[in-house]
């Protein structure tokens, strides 16, 4: 891969990424009295009849509103909504490219969590669903909740579920991959922020019983008196103060939090076969080398493209919502979640394509502990996952349409 420089980062940059195109004809006198007046009358007066007629006739069934604050932008912090421009113009960029979903970018100049509230049900009539994306913990889940029952599409905040989805495809793997039970594994997860919380809540979903969490003043424990409720919930009755505690005999440690945090000592005091998932950006909480010098039974994933077993977001948002969209669900349910990450896992067992290993420049990719998750390039997930959470979706009761097709939409994907 080439260097990213600053100048080549500046010169693709100039004018954003993403721009808006017309789906119909518009060169005639007659096409311009269809598109607007007087011929956009009669498409408004239907929708004033009947509202769930604005999917058929308006563009919002494919439109995602990609919405942030600017408080929590990558790993650059509260640098303003704008900022985090580039970031929500990259994140629609990928929608469309990966999902063909049509998604724009939001920046609210607000940052009360009621303010906030109120600024996305003002705008949700114009989208089909909403991403929120970089709000800062703890606000970021009252917010998504609050919405979540306030509207009738979905709204999904990416920075806690996507990675939660991706991480418990690979933990999936793993369990398969090492005869591992899910209800007696011990997980230690560094990093009670946004992406922290929605894993363990995943997690537990699963089956598994036994999670400790840390934040930066060490292990949440009962005995404590500074949390807040979101990671009370987690607060488990121990000795353990410090995260070196914790990880003795831990059968996975995921760390959301920072670079350095886990050391080899630490590695060297976990179970059998443990698995590391080290994603904090840029830099990891270990790197992959430093685990092979104490260890080579571990299993590691890290955000990076440049090291095996990459959790990258974009194996998520673009075809949960492609899902969700098909069908026109109105919410994401816990159930549409586990079943994407169910597909990721399923997916990773299958050949890999052969325009990935090239992407990769490696012929020996294939499930195993160096492949438990599909890699981004896999066009496959597409189909696996948008199908897994439209079925899901419409197994659930959330989606506005009829009937569902599960065969028929895949071969639909497919083209
Ligand atoms: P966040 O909401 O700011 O949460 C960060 C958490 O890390 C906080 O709970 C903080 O503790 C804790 N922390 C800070 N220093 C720590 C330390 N030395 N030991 C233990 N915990 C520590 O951030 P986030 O959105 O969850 O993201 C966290 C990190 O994960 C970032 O680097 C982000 O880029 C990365 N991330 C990666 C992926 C991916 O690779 N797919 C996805 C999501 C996030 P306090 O609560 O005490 O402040
Ligand atoms: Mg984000």
């Amino acid at each position: 891969m080439s260097t990213i420089t600053k100048e080549k980062a500046l010169e693709y940059h100039k004018n954003g990424k993403i721009g808006i195109d017309l789906t119909k004809p518009c060169n005639t006198q007659y096409e311009l009295s269809l598109a607007y007046t007087p011929g956009v009358a009669i498409p408004c007066l239907e929708i004033e009849k009947d509202e769930n007629l604005s999917f058929e006739y308006t563009n919002r069934g494919n439109l995602v509103g990609v919405i942030s604050d600017g408080t929590a932008v990558l790993g650059l912090g509260d640098i303003g909504p704008l900022a985090g421009k580039p970031v929500m113009e990259g994140k629609s960029v990928l929608f469309k490219k990966f999902a063909n979903v049509d998604a724009f970018d939001i920046e609210l100049d607000v940052h009360e969590t009621e303010e906030i509230i109120a600024t996305c049900k003002a705008i949700a009539p114009t989208f089909g669903g909403i991403n929120l994306e970089d709000i800062k913990a703890p606000k970021c889940f009252e917010i998504e909740r609050r919405l979540q029952e306030a509207l009738d599409i979905p709204v999904f905040h990416d920075d806690q579920h996507g990675t939660a989805i991706i991480t418990t495809a690979g933990l999936i793997n793993v369990l398969d991959l090492t005869g591992k039970k899910v209800d007696e594994i011990k997980i230690v997860v560094n990093g009670a922020g946004a992406a922290g919380i929605s894993c363990a809540k995943m997690y537990q979903a699963l089956g598994v019983k036994n999670i400790i969490m840390c934040d930066s003043k060490g292990v949440i424990s009962t005995s404590r008196d500074d949390l807040n409720k979101y990671k009370a919930e987690f607060a488990v009755e121990t000795e353990d103060k410090t995260l070196e505690d914790a990880i003795e005999g831990a059968d996975m440690f995921l760390g959301l939090s920072v670079a350095g945090a886990l050391t080899k000592e630490m590695v060297a005091k976990m179970a059998p076969e443990p698995i590391i998932f080290a994603l904090a950006n840029p830099v990891p909480e270990i790197l992959p080398e430093e685990v092979k010098e104490v260890r080579d039974d571990a299993i590691m994933g890290t955000g990076r493209s440049d090291y095996p077993n990459q959790t990258n977001n974009v194996l998520g948002f673009p075809f949960i919502f492609r899902g969700a969209l098909d069908v026109r669900a109105r919410k994401i349910t816990e159930g549409m979640k586990m079943a994407a990450a169910e597909a990721l896992a399923g997916l990773a067992k299958e050949p890999v394509p052969y325009y990935v290993k090239a992407a990769y420049h490696n012929d020996n990719i294939e499930y195993g502990k160096e492949h438990i998750i599909p890699l981004p390039f896999n066009k496959e997930a597409l189909i696996w996952v948008a199908s897994a959470v439209a079925k899901a979706a419409f197994e659930e009761g959330v989606a506005r349409v009829d009937s569902y097709d599960h065969e028929a939409y895949r071969e639909k994907l497919r083209c």
